[in-house]
């Protein structure tokens, strides 16, 4: 953060900060005007009467003040308001100027005022100054405009030579005042600024959490199904040889029942030996592993994914936003693979919510050397607490026997061997948005 920046919040923070201080230092101000009768009381009782009506009618005004300082206009001067408190100090100098001059006790009051605008009031230095001076430019004309004049002359000049002291020694507090001020806001800016920081560190760290978490649970998978493979395979082979060598036999032949079951155990079969291909991509990853691809046109990949899928995606609306040039390196194969899960998912995913006008936009663009694509369409999205576990290796939310919930865990791992990251993003009942990138062509 600039100085000047930080100058100038300290500016808005300090008008804050002065509007409160100058509101209550009008009240004190009114109270302490108020209860003034008691000296009038002690010191000039015959003026007792006059001097009242004058406390009140200044308690009025610093009121009127006050009312002002709830307004935008007050916030805008509020540090010139807080000149209100020179009121008190000429209603003491008509004071001393209707009894006894320069010997009267009440140049007391205008010390009084002074030392109280440096210590209890937010004023500037420069607005403490101009107080205390006016302040004894005040007992100056109070003393001129006694009947008596300026006598004793000794008296006058100890009673300025304080006057002006408070004022100095106020000058010198308000300085300090304001410079702790500022300190003690810049050490807020700066701790706001490290707060910051840190929530960003944390957010990039549960990020990497998510991340590697991701990992881990695929490289599991990958254990688990190399090991399956290896038991899984051989089996189903002979199985499948088994029923069909039982096919041809002329028992089967003529029996309808039987040749149904053997069909039913042929594809039984078949999909244990599609899942157990399937399972081949985490088998045989190796983290951390690139895909040693060949260069393609990302957008010929593109138009035979959505020929594969031309079944599902009847009555979907398929538009696209492509650059001229989409030459990505990988395995064309399996991102065609990608590709034809997220149309397939997002066709499923509208027909079974009966979305209205179901539509799927794809988006290309590179950035930084990497070809990014966006699948979205407008059906009923993903709610929040699946966006991350739709990834997960058979989660699904279809019906048991319609999806393993292999596909975007595979997709998932295949972006990953392009270098790059498949993500999802969603908004419930609008819209789901399947984002990944590939490494360009050099
Ligand atoms: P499967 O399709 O076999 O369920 P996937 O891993 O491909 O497995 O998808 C996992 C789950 O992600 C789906 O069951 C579905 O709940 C959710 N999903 C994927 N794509 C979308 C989409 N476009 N809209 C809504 N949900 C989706």
């Amino acid at each position: 953060m600039s100085t000047n920046q930080l100058y100038a919040g300290y500016k808005s923070e300090l008008a804050d900060f002065r509007l409160a201080f100058s509101r209550g230092g009008a009240y004190t101000a009114i109270v302490l005007v108020l209860l003034g009768v008691g000296l009038d009381y002690g010191q000039y009782p015959q003026q007792q009467l006059a001097f009242a009506v004058a406390r009140v009618v200044v308690s009025l005004l610093i009121a009127g003040v006050v009312v002002v300082l709830y307004s935008a206009i007050g916030r805008r001067f509020a540090p010139w308001l807080t000149l209100t408190w020179l009121l008190p100090q000429i209603m003491i100098a008509w004071m001393i100027s209707q009894t006894e001059g320069v010997q009267s006790p009440y140049y007391v009051g205008l010390n009084l005022a002074i030392f109280a605008s440096g210590i209890a009031l937010p004023f500037g230095l420069w607005q403490n100054l101009v107080f205390g001076l006016l302040s004894y430019l005040l007992y100056v004309l109070a003393c001129l405009f006694h009947a008596g004049g300026i006598e004793p002359m000794g008296t006058f000049i100890v009673n300025s030579l304080f006057l002006l002291f408070a004022a100095a020694a106020s000058g010198v507090y308000t300085f300090f005042n304001e410079r702790a001020r500022f300190i003690l806001f810049r050490l807020k800016a700066e701790v706001a600024e490290k707060n910051a920081e840190l929530e960003v560190i944390n957010r990039k760290l549960v990020d990497i959490k998510g991340q590697m978490l991701q990992q881990e649970k695929m490289a599991a998978i990958g254990t688990l199904a190399a090991g399956l493979l290896h038991e899984v395979n051989n089996p189903v082979n002979f199985c499948l040889m088994a029923i069909e060598v039982a096919m041809e036999e002329p028992q089967a032949k003529e029996s309808e029942s039987l040749t149904e079951c053997l069909v039913d155990a042929k594809q039984g079969m078949q999909r244990i030996q599609h899942i157990v291909s399937d399972l081949k991509t985490f088998a045989y990853r190796k983290p951390g592993a690139e895909v040693e691809g060949t260069p393609f046109l990302f957008e010929k990949a593109l138009d035979s994914s959505i020929r594969l899928t031309a079944h599902e995606l009847r009555g979907v609306k398929m538009t696209r936003e492509l650059p001229d040039d989409t030459l990505v390196l990988g395995d064309e194969a399996a991102v065609i693979g990608v590709l034809i899960n997220l149309f397939s998912n997002a066709a499923l995913a509208m027909r079974k919510a009966g979305t209205a006008a179901p539509a799927i936009h794809t988006t290309v663009r590179w950035a930084d050397s990497r070809l990014h694509v966006t699948v979205r369409d407008n059906g009923p999205g993903i709610a929040a607490e699946n966006l991350a576990r739709v990834f997960e290796p058979f989660f699904t939310t279809r019906d048991v026997g319609q999806g393993l919930g292999l596909g975007l865990s595979i997709s998932y791992a295949v972006i990953e061997r392009h270098g790059g990251q498949l993500f999802a993003e969603s908004e419930l009942g609008q819209w789901a948005a399947f984002s990944f990138d590939l490494p360009r062509a050099e």
